[in-house]
């Protein structure tokens, strides 16, 4: 399929051409969302290497990093992305967070989770630090 037809994976409601493509291509995000949505993205199409080139230098699993690729492949692979939802998306100088719902089912089966993430800049450049679960949302529980 051409990148053309694609909707965008981030449920931006724009085609991935217009989106998350040239980021993924390597232009720079606008914001620390525009990271987060585009990360989702490459998830969602197996682009690991923009997963591991969008997370901060320092990260500990930088320290392994075959290992951590492959699990991000099996992850991606194993994974119906089904929606991104941004709650909230704060930003400071070089420091910004971002709350979103992640719809995702695995074999089927809701895995649909809530995370506050962390990002940096570096150099002028945003980077993915790290997230934690986010118990202030109850829209993902299944009653
Ligand atoms: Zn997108």
């Amino acid at each position: 399929m051409m990148d053309s037809d694609l909707k965008c994976p981030c449920n931006s409601g724009k085609l991935y051409s217009d989106c998350c493509a040239p980021l993924h291509r390597g232009k720079e995000p606008g914001s620390a969302a525009a990271l987060m949505r585009s990360r989702y993205s490459a998830y969602a199409l197996n682009n690991v290497d923009y997963i591991v080139r969008t997370t901060h230098p320092r990260n500990p699993a930088l320290s392994h990093l075959s290992a951590w690729k492959q699990e991000i492949l099996n992850f991606s692979l194993n994974t119906d992305f089904l929606d991104l939802e941004i709650l909230d998306s704060k930003e400071q100088k070089d420091h910004a967070t971002v709350v979103f719902i992640a719809h995702l089912e695995q074999n089927g089966r809701d895995a649909t989770f809530t995370e506050r993430s962390y990002f940096s800049k570096v150099d002028g450049r945003w980077f993915y630090v790290n997230g934690d679960a986010y118990p202030g949302e109850e829209r993902n529980v299944k009653a």
